[in-house]
């Protein structure tokens, strides 16, 4: 059995607001599972309600097994580490990382053998005399999740722990993170509203939209295997190209290039005649010259950004925009025309009423 279950969960604040949606979603035991969407999705308002801070309108919460919308939050075995790491400033990095077993009334032993073991796991060791104000932000964050670690709670829920920090402490943090996950082996929920982050950490993304789950999946799947437009477009940066167009006897027209979607969709494109699909491919998908089992598109290119491990290269496909990705070795000129291929396989077609992927295969339901 999953060790924490969401059934229907759904939240209406008192104001009317319905903020989450009908939130399915089964965590088994040591899983770090990502909520990422748009600041207002709802990931907080979810994660909240798992925390016991916010109560669940509809739907049930099970933990380990058991109905837990009543529980208390201190009866949930939750700890949670939120945005603004709240120290106590007159205490040392030790204390604080005591604080709270020192309210539980554990022996001081083995309150400093866990203090130290947790100081350790974090590099924090060094600094266990000093008090908040001398430390750096991302110090000040590790403490803040050593509070959280250090008492023996099975989950573990994070509302975006490092927008407070710099890029590059971030960046630092975020492979703290990733191995206290790894050392731990703490169920973990996190918020954040960065794809990067999502992609990095997760096991599973959740991704929400509008307080509704668009997808869950592996970043793997996410990545390749969006079920709709807002996913598809959510993760990569840059993000996917789209391209809306008409299906015309089983093929569309891109930039004069006449495009064969049959390649995609089989038989199923006879279902799409007439009506408007949204093409996709990712900027990284784009082969200069042509290619074979590839859509060949031709366009004329208006600027290019040489990133050094790669370039982005912004062109105009009739009167359509896309990026494309290439070898900064094979920069094209700005203003000269090109040629490239989109390998069928690397193609995304969308619905463009409902916005869902369309395949050769049976649809893909919006979420599990
Ligand atoms: P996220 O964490 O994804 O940024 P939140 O869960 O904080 O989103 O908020 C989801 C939506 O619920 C937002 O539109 C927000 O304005 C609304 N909301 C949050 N708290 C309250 C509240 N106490 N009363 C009414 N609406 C709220």
């Amino acid at each position: 059995m999953a060790y924490l279950t969401l059934k229907g969960i759904n939240k209406i604040y008192p104001n009317g607001f319905h903020a989450v949606h009908d939130f399915n979603l089964e965590i088994e035991k040591g899983e770090f599972i990502v909520f990422v969407g748009s600041s207002g999705c709802g990931k907080s308002t979810t994660l909240r309600m798992i925390a016991g801070l916010e109560d669940i309108s509809k739907g049930e919460l099970l933990i380990n097994g058991e109905y837990a919308n009543d529980k208390s939050p201190r009866d949930r075995e939750i700890a949670m580490v939120f945005q603004s790491y709240a120290l106590y400033p007159q205490m040392s990095v030790y204390d604080n990382l005591a604080f709270g077993l020192t309210l539980q009334g554990v022996d001081d032993e083995v309150i400093d053998e866990k203090v130290k073991h947790v100081a350790g796991i974090l590099g924090l060791t060094d600094y266990l005399d000093r008090m908040p104000r001398a430390l750096s932000g991302g110090q000040r964050q590790r403490v803040a999740v050593g509070r959280a670690i250090i008492r023996k709670v099975g989950i573990f829920l994070m509302d975006e722990p490092l927008s407070n920090l710099d890029a590059k402490q971030r960046v630092t943090m975020r492979a703290e993170i990733a191995q206290i996950h790894r050392q731990t082996g703490a169920t973990t929920i996190y918020v954040t509203h960065d794809q990067t982050e999502a992609m990095t950490l997760a096991d599973r993304i959740v991704i929400m939209r509008d307080g509704r789950i668009q997808q869950v999946g592996t970043p793997y799947e996410l990545y390749f295997k969006p079920v709709n437009l807002f996913v598809a477009g959510f993760i990569g940066e840059p993000p996917m190209n789209f391209i809306r167009c008409k299906v015309h006897n089983g093929c569309v027209e891109i930039g004069g290039k006449k495009l064969d979607i049959t390649k995609n969709l089989g038989s199923h494109a006879k279902a799409y005649e007439g009506k408007d699909i949204q093409f996709g491919f990712r900027p990284e998908a784009a082969v200069l010259g042509e290619q074979e089992n590839a859509y060949v598109l031709q366009a004329n290119v208006e600027l290019t950004e040489m990133l050094g491990d790669n370039t982005n290269v912004y062109v105009n496909i009739g009167s359509k925009n896309a990026i494309l990705k290439v070898n900064p070795h094979d920069t094209p000129a700005t203003d000269s025309d090109i040629v490239f291929s989109i390998p069928v396989e690397s193609t995304y077609l969308f619905d463009a009423e409902t916005e869902m992927v369309i395949t050769d295969e049976e649809p893909v339901k919006a979420a599990q």
